[in-house]
């Protein structure tokens, strides 16, 4: 019996919109995710916070990823940081990351503006923790300087990124290596509880 030919669209590489991939664009238009817009970015809250302040920027332009930026976009990327700076700031008691995975799973550039009490119950693997504590997270002030005096941005190696992601925890406050995520969990509670003096003599 003859098979039928398979459909493929006419690039198959690009999810629909309705694929997970793309759910920051989905995001972006509901007001249950939407915190602000202007004439060249969307602020969402990031839907599996992975602590107790997690905002997204993302770019009305349609630009996929940080690695399809060019010298022109510098602009926009300190445009980003600029919002991202002015987020911190409603929440003055808090400190922050602000920053691009090496490696992005969602579609559409992003720029990801994050307390660093990691205090979530969406923060549940190394692979989240690593994401945000260690060389696989990229400074946005260090992504705009290297446009900015580069005129283009050097990406990761594939190898290198995967490293980042699977080297053992350890604490980004102090030089403790929790044996696992509870302990590390228990260890972050003991730092943003009013006990920031844990490991001060
Ligand atoms: P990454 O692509 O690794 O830089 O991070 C993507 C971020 O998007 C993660 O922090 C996810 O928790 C978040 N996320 C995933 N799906 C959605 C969604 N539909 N709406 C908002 N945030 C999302
Ligand atoms: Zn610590």
């Amino acid at each position: 019996m003859k098979r039928k030919p398979k459909i493929i669209s006419s690039d198959a590489t690009v999810p629909k919109k309705h694929h997970w991939a793309m759910g920051l664009l989905v995001s972006m238009e509901d007001p249950q995710y939407k915190v602000k817009e202007d004439d060249k970015v969307t602020v969402i809250k990031d839907k599996y916070p992975k602590a107790q302040y997690h905002y997204l920027i993302i770019p009305k332009a349609d630009i996929p990823s940080l690695w399809h930026i060019k010298k022109e976009n510098e602009d926009l990327l300190i445009h980003m940081h600029c919002v991202a700076e002015d987020l911190t700031r409603q929440h003055k008691e808090s400190e922050f990351l602000i920053g691009y995975h090496a490696v992005p799973s969602m579609q559409r550039l992003h720029l990801h503006v994050i307390s660093t009490d990691f205090n979530s119950p969406c923060l549940k693997t190394k692979y989240h923790w690593n994401s945000f504590t260690t060389p696989f997270f990229l400074h946005s002030t260090d992504i705009c300087n290297q446009l900015r005096e580069k005129g283009e941005l050097k990406k990761l190696k594939s190898e290198e990124s995967a490293q980042h992601l699977s080297i053992p925890l350890k604490c980004h406050k102090c030089p403790t290596t929790p044996k696992n995520m509870p302990d590390l969990k228990r260890h972050l509670l003991a730092h943003f509880s009013g006990r920031n003096n844990l490991f001060d003599p």
